[in-house]
């Protein structure tokens, strides 16, 4: 992508209301635009990140088997009137009446119409397991929307449900969950801690949410530090196995590790030792949820058994803040210049900068790397704006791309570019005629 054929509104201002580094970079970067309190246009490059995410977040629910569709983001009342979450929701509901004077919501989560999509369509055991999961906008018409995209009112969240036969079942499925998340925010460049949390108007009783530690954060958690040195051990785990996911809950969530509303001094104490307790804050990039029959008992969503008789279906919920992740990752990586993205959700993979637009041969070479890259499959965004190299390189880092390749005249009269990586600082150079291959080779895509 060309600069000059971009839409891409850098900011030289910090944006007075924008209190936190990610809400403040994203304005800066020309990622997004507030339209109204707590809700935004998404800009190129920003919808580039969140695109990203969202297809990361995509791609590791269908490989823990779990379905994808596309629920509307307006419901009926009635259905939540079934529930009775109609008047328990409260003010955080965007309620809207049409031309037929029928009562509309704007969805903030979605259980009731996906209860009601499963009791219309199944009714045997034979058809479970099953998890059906979108990625839609929502609406919480929370009282301070705050932090950018962090909270806002609308929010793109991935939503999945899961129906099994019995609680065995829809435990294996909680912890079928637990396992995708943890495999979806370390792909994304994020430590996020499971925590026991609260359930709220979800209600049931199993719950953990996913914490991103930030000073930032809007959650106050506890923790034992030991848990910061678990890693995902086994890339590739059978999702299948109720074994292999228990065990990997099993080591994950036996560490003491709290929200608030869980928090417990006593046990605290009790089980971690004094050097390892920490408290601190932290943003909320997802919860799981165990219900067990709470919505298909009032709404009649039943199966019959292997026994023959007909049961209420177990349920539980799961959801990823797929637009907050956005302001997470750069609470997570940035730095007092700019965003420092990680490569698997970087909008462009390499920044291409001339030094010297009225310099023929560093022109040529760079309209040469610009194809080169390309076509060897790297996303390169080449800033050829008559710019001073200052402007270009305060530019390039504030947008935080993780490779910088600087073609100037010093350098090329040597035969080499200058390649930059933004997480370290470190530069180093390059014969020009390679220097595609080469980044190529480093950020890992195979040979054309
Ligand atoms: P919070 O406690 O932050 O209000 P929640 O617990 O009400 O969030 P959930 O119902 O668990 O939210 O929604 C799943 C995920 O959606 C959350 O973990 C969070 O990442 C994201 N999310 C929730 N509310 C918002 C919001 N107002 N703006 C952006 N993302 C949100
Ligand atoms: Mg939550």
């Amino acid at each position: 992508m060309r600069m000059t054929r971009y839409f891409l509104p850098l900011l030289k201002e910090v944006p007075s209301d924008a209190q936190i580094a990610s809400h403040q970079l994203m304005m800066r970067a020309g990622m997004i635009r507030q339209a109204a309190a707590g809700i935004y246009s998404w800009l190129p490059l920003g919808l580039r990140v969140m695109q990203k995410i969202e297809r990361i977040v995509v791609e590791e629910q269908t490989r823990a088997g779990h379905l994808p569709m596309l629920m509307p983001t307006l419901q009926p009342a009635t259905l939540w009137e079934e529930s009775g979450r109609y008047s328990d929701y409260g003010e955080e509901m965007l309620r809207i009446t049409d031309r037929h004077d029928r009562k509309l919501l704007y969805g903030p989560t979605n259980e009731e119409m996906i209860t009601d999509i499963f009791r219309e369509h199944v009714h045997s055991y034979r058809d479970l397991p099953l998890t059906l999961f979108h990625v839609q906008w929502k609406f919480r018409d929370e009282i301070r929307p705050r932090y950018g995209v962090m909270r806002g009112r609308e929010f793109l969240m991935k939503d999945g449900y899961n129906f099994d036969v019995d609680q065995d079942e829809a435990i294996h499925a909680y912890n079928r969950h637990m396992v995708s998340y943890l495999r979806t925010y370390e792909r994304l460049g994020l430590q996020a801690i499971p925590m026991r949390a609260d359930t709220g108007p979800i209600g049931g009783n199993h719950s953990h949410e996913f914490l991103v530690l930030a000073s930032t954060g809007e959650s106050r958690v506890h923790y034992d530090a030991a848990i910061l040195d678990l890693k995902l051990k086994d890339a590739a785990i059978d999702y299948d196995s109720h074994d292999r996911c228990a065990a990997v809950v099993a080591e994950w969530t036996t560490p003491y590790a709290r929200t608030e509303e869980t928090h417990d001094a006593t046990v605290f104490a009790d089980r971690v030792p004094a050097g390892r307790r920490v408290e601190s804050r932290a943003i909320e990039v997802g919860q799981i949820f165990y219900f067990g029959t709470k919505y298909s008992e009032v709404m009649g969503a039943t199966v019959t058994n292997a026994a023959g008789q007909s049961v209420p279906v177990h349920m539980g919920s799961h959801g990823i803040g797929v637009s907050r992740l956005v302001g997470a990752i750069i609470e997570a990586h940035h730095d007092d210049r700019g965003i420092r993205w990680p490569l698997s959700v970087a909008p462009f993979q390499v920044g291409l900068v001339n030094l010297a637009h009225n310099d023929t041969g560093c022109r040529t070479t760079c309209e040469q790397l610009y194809r080169e890259l390309a076509g060897l499959g790297l996303e390169v965004l080449y800033d050829d704006r008559d710019e001073s190299p200052g402007a270009q390189f305060a530019s390039m880092t504030l947008i935080g791309l993780p490779w910088m390749v600087a073609v100037g005249p010093r350098s090329l009269a040597g035969g080499e570019v200058e390649f930059t990586e933004r997480a370290s600082g470190i530069r180093s150079s390059h014969p020009h005629e390679t220097a595609a291959r080469h980044l190529a080779d480093r950020i890992g895509l195979p040979p054309v």
